[in-house]
């Protein structure tokens, strides 16, 4: 059995990736979502184990202690982690994993995972991007503020030192879904 493949979405936040992983989601049900672990408080209706598995600064750092995250970072003052045991076990069964990791991550993901396709998700520009932060009405004045600054950040880290394969405009969502699923099919 050939192990399975691993795609790596990245973007600045508002940028869509969450939404476009899950349309890649539905229309490839057999792809396996990786759920990280995160310092950061739930947001309304996220689930624990679900959305992300949510520790303690403590739980976080014994965890990166011993071993147990293919990559961590931090990420708007919070902590971010993708749990190892869980991918070495999917691709060894031949299941393909999806997963969401912001660009410094996937840099250092790809020490460990060389072969994992990178795919790079970009809003249409940055005041588009402020727009639909604004528009999702979940962070306060000074988060998206921060958000907006680290946004240009990540582009350019991507740009000058990120290792992706492809990379998807998202102007208009169902172009970019369909856009999104046609790639990952075609490299399954
Ligand atoms: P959010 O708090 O909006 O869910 O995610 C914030 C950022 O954390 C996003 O850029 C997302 O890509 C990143 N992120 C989510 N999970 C992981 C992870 O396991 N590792 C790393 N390095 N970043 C992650």
């Amino acid at each position: 059995m050939s192990p399975g493949k691993i795609f790596i979405f990245s973007a600045p936040s508002g940028a869509g990736k969450t939404t476009l992983i899950n349309c890649v989601r539905r229309a490839v049900p057999e792809i396996v979502y990786s759920i990280s672990a995160t310092t950061r408080p739930p947001r309304e209706g996220e689930v624990d184990g679900r959305h992300y598995f949510f520790l303690t600064e403590e739980e976080f750092r014994s965890r990166i202690q011993q071993g147990e995250f293919a990559e961590w970072a931090c990420v708007h003052g919070h902590y971010y982690g993708t749990p190892r045991s869980f991918i070495d076990t999917t691709i060894a069964g031949g299941r393909s994993i999806i997963m969401d990791i912001d660009v410094y991550g996937k840099k250092k993901f790809d020490t460990l995972y060389p072969a994992a396709i990178g795919i790079l998700i970009l809003p249409p520009g940055l005041e588009k991007l402020e727009e639909r932060l604004r528009a999702r009405n979940t962070d306060d004045e000074a988060t998206i503020e921060l958000r907006l600054a680290n946004a240009r950040k990540e582009m350019e880290f991507a740009e000058k030192y990120g290792k992706y394969e492809y990379s998807i405009i998202n102007d208009n969502l169902e172009k970019a879904g369909d856009e999104t699923i046609r790639l990952v099919r075609s490299l399954l």
